[in-house]
């Protein structure tokens, strides 16, 4: 369990020696990323600069500064719906720990901290300032796919030939298995545990799922989610899942939750005019609509309605 999650490290290596070696190095660098970006852990660079929130800018190392700015730009991209400074509000429904209610009276008081305006990089300086007290960013949208980029590149430098790194739905690949064959993926159905909505098979490429089926709690038969609409603070209820699939992970585990928050149909068009990026999504009412550049790749399960494939 690394960054509140299971992490899963397979390498391929000439020996089993250095297929081991490849695979504690994956691990280790996980850990040194979560040491650098979890806001779980009071001393991280983002819990600094989070607690200096309204009094002054912390200086960081380069890469929290390059996710950050990567973050803004994913925020860009999908027009606020991706949004770092989004921590106020998952702390106040505390999914991932206590989960509860907050009222509307909350998270109105809160939505002025959710403002991506009042997050200032200074990358010549190197720092990050959050201007008003009580703003808190959070890269839990992002992080995971970027700390399995990072694992894949020390494998690849301690020999590994081939591989795979798991942050359970943040999956990077690289390199082909010993008889030639490639990472096969599966797409976990977002309503039947165990089934699968489709699968793809993966070269050198990273898959994010984002679901509203992986962390949530139910209260009076209504079920509420972790990833927050920043313009309501609520969970956003225009998907039921969304996998993107991208060179890099950083991307799309960036994008994976934007779109989810852009809804369906937004979502697509988005990734149609994205290059290298692609999507399976599952939109609110189960239809699974999928990127034109997957056409041929994807094997849909039975139960899903060829009809309704965005083609
Ligand atoms: P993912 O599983 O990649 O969709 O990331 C979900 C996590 O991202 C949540 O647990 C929150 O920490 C964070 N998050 C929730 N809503 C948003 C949002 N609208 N933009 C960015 N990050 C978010
Ligand atoms: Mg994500």
């Amino acid at each position: 369990m690394h960054m509140g999650t299971l992490v899963a490290i397979t390498a391929v290596g000439r020996t089993q020696e250095e297929a081991n070696a490849a695979i504690t190095a994956g691990f280790q660098e996980v850990k040194r990323l979560e040491q650098l970006l979890s806001t779980w852990i009071p001393d991280s660079e983002l819990s600094q600069v989070n607690a200096a929130a309204g009094r002054s800018a912390v200086r960081v190392s380069l890469e929290t500064m390059v996710l950050v700015r990567k973050s803004l730009q994913v925020a860009e991209m999908t027009e606020g719906a991706f949004n770092i400074a989004i921590g106020p509000a998952v702390d106040a429904w505390n999914i991932s720990a206590e989960p509860r209610l907050p009222t509307a009276e909350e998270l109105a008081a809160l939505k002025p901290l959710v403002d991506l305006q009042h997050v200032h990089t200074d990358v010549w300086e190197r720092t990050i300032y959050l201007e008003k007290p009580g703003m808190r960013v959070d890269v839990g949208g992002i992080g995971k796919g970027y700390a399995a980029d990072q694992a894949v590149m020390v494998m690849k430098k301690a020999g590994a030939m081939a591989g795979v790194v798991a942050l359970s739905g943040d999956i990077k690949t690289f390199g082909r298995l010993p008889d030639g064959g490639v990472f096969r993926v599966g797409i976990q159905h977002p309503r039947k545990e165990g089934e699968i909505v489709a699968e793809i098979e993966l070269q050198d490429e990273a898959i994010s799922t984002a679901g509203d089926y992986e962390r949530y709690f139910e209260k009076d038969g209504i079920q509420y989610h972790h990833i927050l609409d920043p313009r309501t603070l609520q969970p956003a209820r225009g998907c039921q899942s969304v996998s993107v699939i991208a060179k890099e992970g950083i991307w799309a585990d960036g994008l994976d939750t934007g779109i989810f928050v852009l809804g369906a149909e937004r979502g697509m068009e988005l990734v149609e005019q994205l290059e290298d990026i692609e999507a399976i999504i599952v939109d609110r009412n189960g239809r699974v609509l999928i990127s034109s550049g997957l056409r041929n790749r994807v094997r849909t399960s039975h139960g899903v309605d060829e009809s309704k494939l965005n083609h």
